[in-house]
């Protein structure tokens, strides 16, 4: 069971608190999309949440504090992806996607047939079949960004963090990302944490939201209910215009000012 339970988290950096006191449970299968404006805390909280950062509170993933685990289980609990990743530039797209199987290889290291159906089917569906053998160095930023989320995919850890994984994809390319996540939350029930810049989008695919405002929890709910106009107008200072998509869902359209 992957249910991820984050208690109290406090974080930062060396000289300044960045997250006070947030606290979110994602139901085994469930995704949650974390939400706020710039500088709000999202990273912080998702890299906090990884271990990648000095913090007070607790990270159960299945009722497992995080921090008990060795290096291999704690990847096959979580896998993560950050917003601006560092790429080994010589390795091959599926090299470098491979990597991702690390924690599941056997004592000699060597990678399976199963390993490598998960890291086939990982790169047709991010549409980097025809990317395969090219060089990261020789990427386009999107094709980038794929590669990277593929690793963290082909992972098939417990619980994925994405840090906003949709940044640099053309609208196609982000979809078929967020589809694929969603199969594997649905098939495997793998719990998914996600930051989300793209409100509509996050409303379309998690099944609840968490807003931050300056580190600490400014609403957290079914997407409905947090993004309502006065709650995106007093935390974002924008003006919106909340419609309604046939299934349901609300979309937020951008009113022009002046
Ligand atoms: P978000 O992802 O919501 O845009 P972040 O979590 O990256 O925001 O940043 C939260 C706050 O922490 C911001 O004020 C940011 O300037 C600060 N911050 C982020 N990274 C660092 C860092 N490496 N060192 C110091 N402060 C940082
Ligand atoms: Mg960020």
């Amino acid at each position: 069971m992957t249910e991820l339970r984050v208690r109290d988290l406090t974080a930062g950096y060396r000289r300044r608190t960045a997250l006070t006191g947030v606290s979110a449970q994602v139901p085994a299968g469930g995704w949650l999309a974390v939400i706020g404006p710039n500088g709000s805390g999202k990273s912080t909280l998702l890299k906090a949440v990884a271990g990648l950062l000095p913090h007070r509170g607790d990270v159960l993933v299945g009722g497992r504090p995080l921090h008990r685990a060795g290096r291999r289980e704690r990847a096959r609990l979580l896998a993560y992806s950050p917003q601006t990743p560092q790429l080994p530039p010589g390795l091959t797209v599926t090299d470098y996607v491979l990597l991702g199987r690390t924690p599941h290889l056997g004592l000699l290291g060597r990678e399976g047939r199963g390993d490598l159906a998960v890291v086939e089917h990982v790169v047709e569906r991010l549409d980097l079949a025809g990317l395969a053998r090219r060089p990261l160095a020789e990427l386009s930023g999107g094709e980038r960004q794929r590669a990277v989320l593929g690793r963290a995919l082909a992972q098939r850890s417990g619980v994925l963090l994405l840090d906003e994984p949709t940044t640099g994809l053309d609208l196609g390319h982000a979809q078929a990302l967020l589809d694929l996540v969603d199969e594997l939350r649905r098939e495997l029930g793998t719990t998914v944490v996600t930051t989300l810049h793209d409100l509509t989008i996050s409303a379309q695919y998690a099944d609840r939201l968490l807003l931050l405002a300056d580190g600490r929890t400014a609403a957290h709910g079914p997407p409905a209910d947090v993004l309502t106009p006065a709650v995106l107008t007093e935390h974002y200072d924008a003006r919106v215009v909340v419609l309604t998509a046939p299934d349901g869902t609300p979309v937020i359209a951008p009113v022009r000012g002046g």
